[in-house]
């Protein structure tokens, strides 16, 4: 699956752009900064695919990756939580979101990225309760392990998973990765991999 050459298929601001359906689907959500782009990059083995999603103009949109002979798409969605983000590009980014979570059947689930360091934040809590609402499986896949000791890693976890445990469409797992020592990438492959197989 990841063996192959991922490629940029297309950005969509609004729903009638979206790629016609085929194949499956899993998406990347979280706060601008979190290593988003550094993991599909490491995922994908392309150096620079998810800079796509960062040039100007396409950080509010949906980034749709595909790689020839496989099923499945990679979605970047666009990043939350700029402090200076204005009330109206906040609205339209959840109106794009909710509409595109909630009509997307191929949508197998999204994984909402939280930075190790931080752990679980407000705008983090409140793009959870848009997937809740929209009823999509997500998971959450903590990033930039390197920076904390095992023992901390351990407890940020821990704390995650106990938030977790109270929301209805969150997946009961919590994988930990780093982009830059290539951490908890195998397992992350292999839980796509599960998700593309059935
Ligand atoms: P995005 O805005 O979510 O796409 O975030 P980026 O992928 O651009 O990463 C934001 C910053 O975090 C950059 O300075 C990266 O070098 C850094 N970063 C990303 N992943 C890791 C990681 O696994 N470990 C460390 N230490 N830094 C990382």
């Amino acid at each position: 699956l990841f063996a192959r050459h991922w490629d940029f298929i297309t950005s969509v601001k609004e729903m009638h752009q979206l790629p016609d359906l085929g194949g499956v689907e899993i998406a990347f959500a979280g706060r601008s900064n979190v290593g988003k782009s550094s993991l599909i990059n490491k995922l994908t083995e392309r150096k620079a695919l998810a800079r796509t999603s960062n040039t100007p103009g396409r950080t509010q949109m949906l980034n749709f990756f595909g790689a020839e002979h496989t099923q499945l798409r990679i979605v970047d969605m666009p990043g939350y939580g700029y402090a200076e983000a204005p009330k109206g590009m906040v609205d339209a980014w959840t109106t794009l979101i909710f509409k595109y979570l909630r009509g997307r059947s191929t949508l197998r689930r999204v994984f909402s990225l939280i930075d190790a360091r931080h752990g679980i934040k407000k705008n983090d809590l409140d793009a959870m309760g848009i997937l809740d609402k929209a009823a999509v499986p997500y998971q959450v896949v903590l990033t930039k392990a390197d920076k904390l000791k095992p023992g901390q890693l351990e407890r940020v976890k821990e704390d995650a998973l106990k938030i977790l445990a109270k929301r209805p469409a969150a997946h009961p797992e919590v994988l930990a990765t780093s982009s830059e020592k290539g951490t908890g990438m195998d397992e992350l492959r292999a839980e796509i991999a599960l998700l593309v197989s059935y």
